[in-house]
C-alpha cells in the first residue's frame, strides 16, 4: 500500500515509521531483523531503507604509488526492501538517488522495485561523492531530484525512454521527497529552497519527509511556509534521539541542524554517554507528543540501525 494512503487509512490516528541503513557489506539480513523486530510492536505501516552510493578510496600500492578504488560500503537496499516485505509484511520504501544512476539505471532499478510488488520510494539527489566538493551527476542522469521525480511519474504513466515502446506497463509508485525544515546547506537562501521544494511536488511527489529537526518551532514554522506556498501534501516529520556527546558537533556539521541551547546545555552537564542517551529519549519523547497534539500523521525515525533508543521513545508515544 501506499504511504499515503496509510496516512488516508489511519483517520487521523498518528503512525509510527522509521528508517534504517544497510549493514556494512560483509554482514547479512538479520542484524536488519534484529533492528526491526523490537519495533514491530507498534505497528510501523512502512519502513525506510537508505541508499548508499559508491564512495572512492584510495590505496597504496607501491613506494607511495596510490591506486583509486570504487567500493560501495552498504549495498543491498533492494534486497533488504524485499525481505522485509516477506518477512514482516509491512511496505518498505527504499530511497532512490540521482547519484550514481544514469537514467537508464533509473529506470531498470524501478522496474525491479515494481516486479519485487515495491510500490514506494523516497526520490533523492544524493550528496557529493565524499572526495568530492559538489554534486556531479552521470553523464545521462538527473542533477535534481525533481528530474528523478518526473521520470517515476513518466514510468507511473507508462512512458519508459524508449520510446518505441508500446502499450507499456504503468507502474504505481508513490513518491517522497525531502525538505530541509532549517534549509538544504546549499541552498542559498530559504525561499529558493522552498520554491524548489515546491517544484518537486509538481513534478509529482506525493508527499515529504523532512531532515531531523530538534527545535518543533522551527518545524512548525516550515509547515506554514510551505502551506503558504501553497504545498498541500502530507509532511512527515523526521527525528533523531541524541545518542553521545560528540554529536553536539557531529550532528551540526553533518546535517546542517541546530541543536537548542537547553538540549546543548544539559548535553553538556550529562556524565556520561548513558546519560545523553537518556536526555536524546526524553527530548525525542517530547517533540514527538507536541508533533502529534499538532496534528502530524506520521512520526518518523531515523534509527541509524539500532532500535533500543526508538522502542523506549515508541512506548511513551504510541
Ligand atoms: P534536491 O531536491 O535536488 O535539492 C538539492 C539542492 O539543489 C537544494 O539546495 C535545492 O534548493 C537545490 N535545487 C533543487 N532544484 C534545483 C534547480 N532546479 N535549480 C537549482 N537548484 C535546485 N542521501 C543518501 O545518499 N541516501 C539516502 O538514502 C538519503 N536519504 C535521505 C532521506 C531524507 C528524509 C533526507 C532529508 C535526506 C536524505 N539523504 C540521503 C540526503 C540527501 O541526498 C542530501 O541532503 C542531498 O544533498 C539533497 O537531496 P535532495 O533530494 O533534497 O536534493
Amino acid at each position: 500500500m501506499k504511504v499515503t494512503e496509510h496516512i488516508k487509512n489511519a483517520n487521523g490516528k498518528a503512525l509510527f515509521s522509521f528508517e534504517i541503513l544497510p549493514p556494512l557489506k560483509g554482514q547479512n539480513i538479520q542484524c536488519i531483523f534484529n533492528t526491526i523486530e523490537p519495533l514491530m510492536e507498534f505497528n510501523p505501516p512502512f519502513i525506510d531503507v537508505t541508499y548508499h552510493r559508491e564512495e572512492y578510496e584510495y590505496k597504496e600500492v607501491r613506494d607511495g604509488l596510490l591506486e583509486k578504488k570504487v567500493v560501495r560500503k552498504r549495498p543491498g537496499t533492494v534486497g533488504i526492501c524485499s525481505a522485509i516485505q516477506n518477512k514482516f509484511q509491512v511496505d518498505a520504501v527504499p530511497h532512490i538517488l540521482c547519484g550514481g544512476f544514469t537514467k537508464e539505471d533509473t529506470e531498470n532499478f524501478l522496474i525491479d522495485l515494481d516486479f519485487l510488488g515495491i510500490d514506494n520510494v523516497v526520490a533523492l539527489r544524493g550528496d557529493a561523492v565524499k572526495s568530492e566538493m559538489y554534486f556531479k551527476p552521470e553523464k545521462n542522469g538527473h542533477k535534481y531530484a525533481s528530474e528523478l521525480v518526473s521520470q517515476i511519474n513518466d514510468l507511473n504513466n507508462g512512458i519508459y525512454l524508449d520510446e518505441d515502446l508500446e502499450n507499456s506497463h504503468r507502474t504505481n509508485f508513490s513518491v517522497g521527497v525531502a525538505a530541509y525544515p532549517e534549509k538544504h546547506m546549499e541552498a542559498p537562501n530559504f525561499e529558493t529552497d522552498l520554491n524548489f521544494l515546491k517544484h518537486k511536488i509538481d513534478c509529482g511527489a506525493d508527499y515529504i519527509v523532512t531532515q531531523m529537526f530538534f527545535d518543533n518551532s522551527k518545524f512548525f514554522d516550515f509547515v506554514e511556509r510551505c502551506r503558504t506556498a501553497g504545498i498541500t501534501v502530507p509532511i512527515i516529520p523526521g527525528l533523531k534521539p541524541l545518542a553521545t556527546k560528540n554529536q553536539l558537533n557531529l550532528i551540526p556539521h553533518r546535517f546542517h541542524v541546530d541543536l537548542p541551547d537547553d538540549l546543548v546545555i544539559e548535553t553538556i552537564k550529562a556524565k556520561d554517554n548513558a546519560a545523553v542517551k537518556q536526555l536524546g529519549i526524553e527530548w525525542c519523547i517530547n517533540q514527538s507528543k507536541k508533533l502529534i497534539a499538532a496534528g502530524f500523521p506520521v512520526v518518523h525515525y531515523y534509527s541509524m540501525s539500532k532500535s533500543d533508543s526508538i522502542k523506549a521513545i515508541a512506548q511513551e508515544v504510541f
